[in-house]
């Protein structure tokens, strides 16, 4: 997809990018708090060595970053460059969705319709852009800190695949090209399936293949990208994770039997088939 780089271009990237790296702030807060239970929104973030309360200056995304050096500002305790990171992926993969399924002209044309008295003209609003839009969001935002969660503590936290499931099924619901018993069918396919097999696995290798929390996840993709996203998500995740699985075995010496969250391939393979899931179709003969 050519995006032309004119004014309104630049303008409406620029407003997306800002967003997503706000978000991406946040999922910053979620992926540090939500395992540690702490509470989301209180108390203020602070230096996890000195425990000085960090300046609202330094806060701001990705600049905040970079106006400190990547220090505290008062203890010079180095900050992750996790943080800087997750604020620039989530940015420049908002602005990708963005112009996937929408554009500056979509927006603009809805808006008088959005915000008119008049009705009679909302049948004109064609949402059809915006259900994959915000299908496509909701997997990155979740897909963030649920990938960094699973990495950094091997658990895939039920606050956020459950509503997933909540949220993903209500968006198939107005989603034109799958509808709720498609979502359905994914939540039990993914959910489902998973099971079986990691039961199988668990027969035969007397040892957990898979965790509850990856069968939560996988329910939660079937919710939004129904059964066949889904079953498309767990091949594609797995095709990466043998890939990386031996790479990783060869450079720790661990060996395969070297564990690795599934978490983060499954998230990312599912925001790839949510974003260019329809340009592969063309390539994926379902019958
Ligand atoms: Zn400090």
């Amino acid at each position: 997809m050519p995006i032309e780089l004119n004014t309104l271009n630049i303008i409406f990237g620029l407003f997306v990018f800002i967003f997503g790296i706000c978000i991406g702030s946040f999922l910053n807060v979620v992926i540090y708090r939500l395992p540690n239970k702490i509470s989301l929104i209180l108390p203020r973030s602070s230096c996890p060595s000195c425990k000085t309360i960090i300046s609202p200056f330094a806060l701001i995304p990705l600049l905040g970053y970079i106006f400190t050096r990547g220090k505290c500002q008062k203890c010079k305790t180095k900050i992750s460059i996790q943080y800087p990171f997750v604020e620039f992926l989530c940015g420049i993969l908002s602005v990708i969705v963005f112009f996937k399924f929408l554009n500056p002209y979509i927006i603009l044309d809805s808006f008088p319709i959005l915000f008119s008295v008049d009705f009679t003209h909302f049948g004109r609003f064609h949402y059809s852009g915006y259900v994959p839009f915000f299908v496509s969001l909701w997997l990155l935002y979740t897909g963030i800190p649920l990938s960094f969660i699973d990495l950094k503590y091997k658990i895939l936290p039920n606050s956020i695949t459950l509503p997933g499931i909540l949220v993903g099924f209500a968006m198939s619901c107005l989603n034109p090209d799958l509808g709720w018993l498609e979502s359905l069918i994914g939540i039990a396919c993914g959910a489902g399936g998973l099971f079986f097999i990691s039961k199988f696995y668990e027969y035969f290798r007397k040892k957990e293949g898979m965790g509850m929390g990856d069968i939560k996840y996988l329910g939660f993709i079937g919710a939004v990208l129904g059964w066949k996203g889904v079953i498309l998500t767990l091949f594609m995740a797995s095709f990466i994770a043998a890939i990386i699985g031996i790479i990783w075995a060869i450079y720790s010496k661990k060996g395969l039997s070297a564990a690795i969250p599934f978490g983060p391939f499954l998230a990312t393979s599912a925001f790839i088939i949510s974003v260019f899931g329809n340009d592969m179709n063309a390539y994926i003969y379902f019958g």
